[in-house]
């Protein structure tokens, strides 16, 4: 069993000129082990995926007090691809594109750096394991030798994300809006991808604006975030008020002033 532990974090977004700095995240609080899945969801511009990038290392954010904590161990001072191979991963709101590197290069080569360097994943077994994660995903072959992300639509991103997560097998797994801009059909494929991945060995932090995705991927635990923090903690019913009352019923029952 693997933990991801967020204590007491506080994060400024610096911003393009390395100038001014700004307090996004204001002390937050989340603990979570693998065999769970966890949602976070909350208004826009409240700092989720600004959370979900200091998680992952990427430049642009500093912490100013607080611990991420893999395992127990502190891995803010981890360069993004250490973390990676401490088995953490980022499927991103807003995928980049990798010019001159196909899908498969980018695939075989982040499985092998989780592995040891004498210690590559045969080819058999690769082609293999790609064939039947993009089978289940309905992708089709010519994905494979494609260019990373470059001309992919939106929710073609997303799902070549999901068969990134489904090749990796990452420890936690940090979907931050995998729904966005997908069609009910591409949700689907989306949730069937995550939800086999399901199991003792796999923990996700799914970020999502809406109770949609989470009909199809239930989370064992629900957390709104507003105003840079936590603000409440639940079960899958807390999703489902949400949705029904609005994050502004939240602010008045909690009587917050954000
Ligand atoms: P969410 O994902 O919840 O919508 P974000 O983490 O994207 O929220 O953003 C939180 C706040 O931080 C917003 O006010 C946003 O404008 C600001 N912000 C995020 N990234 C930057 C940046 N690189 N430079 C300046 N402001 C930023
Ligand atoms: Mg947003
Ligand atoms: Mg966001």
């Amino acid at each position: 069993m693997s933990t991801l532990e967020i204590k007491n974090l506080h994060v400024n977004v610096i911003d393009n000129e390395g100038q001014a700095e700004k307090e996004i995240l204001k002390g937050v609080n989340l603990k979570m082990q693998t065999g769970e899945i966890h949602a976070i969801m909350g208004p826009n511009g409240t700092g989720k995926s600004t959370l979900s990038q200091t998680i992952m290392g990427q430049t642009g954010y500093r912490i100013t007090q607080g611990d991420i904590l893999l395992d127990g161990v502190s891995i803010v001072d981890m360069p993004v691809d250490e973390r990676a191979r401490r088995g953490l991963f980022l499927a991103m709101q807003y995928p980049v594109e990798i010019q001159g590197v196909t899908n498969t290069e980018f695939l075989r080569a982040a499985i092998n750096a989780r592995r040891p360097e004498d210690d590559p994943i045969p080819v058999m077994e690769f082609i293999n394991k790609l064939d039947e994660k993009m089978e289940l995903l309905d992708m089709p072959e010519s994905v494979a030798d494609r260019y990373l992300n470059e001309g992919f639509s939106g929710g073609e991103k997303k799902q070549n994300e999901i068969l990134q997560l489904l090749m990796i097998e990452p420890q936690f797994a940090i979907l931050d809006e995998i729904d966005s801009g997908l069609d009910i059909d591409a949700l689907k494929v989306v949730s069937k991808g995550v939800n086999s991945m399901r199991g003792e060995n796999f923990g996700s932090l799914i970020i999502t604006h809406y109770q949609r995705l989470l009909n199809y991927i239930v989370p064992d635990t629900v957390h709104v975030m507003m105003g840079g923090k936590v603000v409440k903690t639940g079960g899958p019913d807390l999703a489902e008020k949400l949705e029904a009352e609005g994050y502004a019923g939240l602010r008045d029952e909690l009587g917050l002033d954000i």
